[in-house]
């Protein structure tokens, strides 16, 4: 038996790159054994996986392809967390995507193409790894949502209908299980420095830190530190709560 047994274990969806990676990484700081996911970019993810076991000497990391938009490829990676390590501590549901356009040229695949990965991918996961938490009285499931699903964001009907859905699906299922010692949360980025806001026009990222108080765009670890707090014991009595990482974006 290793050492490495006795650590917890989480799951994060979309670890690859972005925000997944920073959050891989500073739950790998913490020790906690993982279960990292990722759908093309498999050389990336390789790259977040050395990171990891980089960062603390007695972890494991495991690295599953996966489309969070078909249910099997979620079943499948419940099943590698339960078959390597017997337990999931931690569900993080990050994975997510956006295909931007105004609703009234957005085609019906464009619009649900999106609730698939974004929303309906995180339900199953969730449901999926609850019965497994449920039996160890102990868990945490945080949800990346965004000041999209808060506020709505013109061009995004499809992703602020995902996010605020995820919204809706944490409080629900906080409530359901809060007796159970299992939390549930949401974080909500504003503009984070990742993929997804480099594809932004630079008009666009110029009218957003505008509107920034802070003056920056977040860094993927401003998100990741919020997120393994709401992992952690010190969290304990936080549950069905959304907590914007956004540098004041909206006060
Ligand atoms: P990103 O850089 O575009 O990375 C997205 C990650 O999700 C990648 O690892 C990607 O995997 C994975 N992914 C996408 N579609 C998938 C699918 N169908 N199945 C499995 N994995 C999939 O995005 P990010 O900026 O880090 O965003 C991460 C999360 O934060 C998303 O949910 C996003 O909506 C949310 N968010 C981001 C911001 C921001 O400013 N960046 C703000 C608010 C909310 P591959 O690369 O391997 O395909």
């Amino acid at each position: 038996m290793t050492e490495s047994i006795m650590n917890p274990v989480a799951i994060v969806t979309g670890a690859s790159r972005g925000l997944g990676a920073a959050i891989a990484r500073a739950l790998a700081s913490k020790g906690y054994n993982l279960v990292l996911t990722y759908r093309s970019g498999a050389s990336e993810a390789e790259l977040v996986k050395s990171q990891c076991e980089a960062a603390f000497s007695n972890i494991q990391v495991v690295l599953v392809a996966a489309d969070i938009s078909l249910e099997e490829d979620c079943k499948h990676i419940v099943e590698v967390a339960k078959e390597t390590f017997g337990r999931v501590d931690v569900l993080v549901n990050n994975a997510g995507m956006t295909r931007d356009g105004l609703a009234m040229r957005m085609s019906r695949e464009q619009f649900t193409s999106v609730i698939d990965t974004n929303l309906t991918g995180a339900f199953s996961t969730s449901s999926l790894c609850l019965p497994i938490m449920v039996k160890q009285r102990k868990g945490r499931i945080i949800n990346i949502s965004s000041v999209s699903g808060v506020y709505g964001n013109a061009g995004q009907a499809n992703y602020s209908a995902s996010k605020a859905g995820l919204i809706g699906m944490t409080k629900s299922m906080a409530k359901e299980v809060a007796k159970r010692n299992i939390t549930v949360n949401a974080v909500a980025p504003g503009f984070i420095e990742t993929d997804m806001t480099d594809a932004l026009g630079e008009e666009t990222k110029k009218a957003a830190m505008e509107r920034i108080p802070m003056a920056r765009f977040g860094k993927p670890e401003d998100v990741a530190n919020v997120v393994a707090f709401l992992a952690s014991e010190e969290s304990a009595y936080v549950t069905g709560q959304v907590i914007e990482v956004s540098g004041g974006l909206v006060i």
